[in-house]
């Protein structure tokens, strides 16, 4: 079975450009000086009219990818429509149907494609962006999408090889090893606390009378191979945050 429409690629350029690519506005127009002005504003034109669909369908992407998380964790087997959206789209497949063509060979093409002329831009970008939508939700976008969570990012990508959780949400290729290292410091940092806390609450002047300097010591020895070391100035930095931590469990 053959969809006409655009292909995920499209959809995909469409998610992450403000506007698509621009039509061709080559200077052989400017030949003839009217016939260029009229192209501008065709051009002009059309850049709105992609803006709009790019707009509307990122709504209704991201409040798709958004239907798979639960906090900061990413589940896209969960992704799901909300029953508002779902009753939107068969409303208007019901007023405005595909056109289905047979083919020779007994193939089905089915046309999700929008015929129609630019000239009321908000309905034309309304529908066709529905109309993109409705073949996103048929391609394999729908769940290999993936939306980058950090800060300012925001790219739509796909994911090649899919997992059931992603446990910090989604990131593109850019900032995936970032928030990985990240995530790993975090995780370090709380297992030096541990240490730490663990180790204050075991000195006594008799051991040393420098309480800083042993904790940093007691720390150290725990460590292995090519574990971060942490040094007095470490236990003086995060003295408050020990004491915090130990009156918390206390509690
Ligand atoms: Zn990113």
């Amino acid at each position: 079975m053959l969809i006409y429409g655009c292909d995920a690629d499209m959809i995909l350029t469409a998610l992450n450009a403000e506007q698509l690519p621009p039509m061709d506005d080559s200077p052989f127009v400017r030949l003839n000086d009217l016939a260029y002005r009229a192209r501008q504003e065709a051009i002009q034109k059309h850049r709105g009219v992609w803006g709009g669909i790019g707009a509307t369908l990122r709504g209704l992407v991201d409040e798709w990818i958004a239907s798979g998380y639960d906090g900061e964790i990413e589940t896209p087997g969960k992704r799901h429509l909300s029953s508002s959206l779902q009753r939107r789209l068969n409303d208007y497949w019901a007023k405005h149907p595909a056109s289905v063509t047979v083919m020779v060979k007994g193939d089905l093409s089915i046309s999700l494609a929008l015929w129609k002329s630019l000239t009321d831009t908000a309905d034309f970008a309304t529908e066709a962006a529905l109309r993109l939508f409705t073949e996103f939700l048929g391609s394999e976008l729908k769940n290999a999408i993936g939306k980058c969570v950090r800060d300012g990012c925001g790219v739509y990508f796909t994911r090649e090889r899919m997992r059931e959780i992603y446990k910090r949400g989604a990131f593109c290729a850019a900032h995936g090893p970032v928030a990985r290292i990240e995530a790993l410091r975090g995780d370090e940092d709380k297992e030096l606390m541990r240490l730490a806390c663990d180790a204050w609450l075991r000195w006594t002047a008799s051991k040393h009378p420098i309480r800083e300097l042993w904790v940093a010591g007691e720390v150290n020895g725990q460590r292995r191979g090519t574990q971060r070391r942490i040094t007095r100035k470490w236990i003086t930095v995060n003295q408050k945050k020990i004491e915090a931590q130990l009156t918390k469990e206390e509690a």
